[in-house]
């Protein structure tokens, strides 16, 4: 394992027969009871409206975008030339993380009883670094990542879940060659059900049936309903994270 420039550890050869779990970070390691996508949405929208938009043209296009490109920014760098820093200062920057997250000893418990000797923790990120690693800081789980996959505003047309290039992208990141050592769990059915199709091997959808998140502007009612036509895999659905240790034991320490 070493340190790269850029802070991320990459595994050398010899670490390769580690698993690697990889988490999600909003509405993943939160609940989505927290509202944060809710306020990521109103500030979204707001950032369409500055551009010019009136306020249907901003709910229509926002959707358009997030639904095309997985994320509305994707559609705002692509067609209006707007700066990825700028809208990362003004949406999820000045988000009063602080107080509507907070630090849950059972959870970092969960992430302590991951043996860490055969396992490595990954953050696998929509978000840029900044708001992933500010998450991570609030929820007193910043030290047990190994790394961290994001979208990296500073390259144009950078990509994000769930085109296949961006888990190629965490893959080299992380130095990873065999899928069947992945572990996955994100709470868009969308994001994991492109990594199963990639081959990823441990995949889960972290569900909270009957709560509320915002989605490209629009409030959805939380369900494991799938989108016609989506493929039969064997993805699991759970509603915390505690579950992992039933659903993925041979990650955990044995006691
Ligand atoms: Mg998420």
């Amino acid at each position: 394992m070493t340190n790269q420039p850029n802070g991320q550890i990459s595994l050398s050869d010899s670490d390769n027969d580690r698993l690697i779990v990889w988490f999600d970070i909003d509405n993943t390691l939160y609940s989505a009871s927290s509202n944060i996508s809710h306020a990521m949405g109103t500030r979204i929208h707001a950032y369409f409206v500055n551009l010019g938009l009136s306020h249907e043209e901003a709910s229509e296009l926002h959707l358009k975008y997030y639904t095309q490109y997985g994320l509305a920014l994707r559609g705002l760098t692509r067609h209006h030339d707007v700066d990825p820093l700028d809208f990362d200062r003004k949406c999820d920057g000045s988000l009063p993380l602080e107080d509507m997250i907070s630090y849950d000893p059972e959870l970092r418990k969960l992430f302590e009883d991951i043996d860490r000797s055969k396992v490595w923790i990954w953050g696998l990120t929509n978000a840029y670094r900044l708001h992933a690693e500010r998450v991570l800081r609030i929820l007193k789980l910043d030290d047990l990542f190994d790394g961290l996959v994001y979208c990296d505003y500073n390259v144009k047309d950078f990509v994000c879940k769930p085109e296949q290039e961006y888990y190629a992208m965490a893959l080299r990141q992380a130095n990873v060659k065999d899928v069947s050592k992945c572990y996955f769990v994100d709470d868009n059915r969308k994001n994991v059900d492109a990594a199963r199709a990639l081959g990823w091997h441990h995949c889960v959808h972290f569900c909270e049936k009957g709560l509320e998140a915002m989605e490209g502007g629009k409030i959805k009612a939380i369900d494991d309903a799938r989108e016609p036509g989506a493929p039969d895999n064997d993805v699991v659905d759970v509603s915390t994270l505690h579950d992992l240790r039933k659903v993925w034991p041979e990650i955990f320490k044995t006691l």
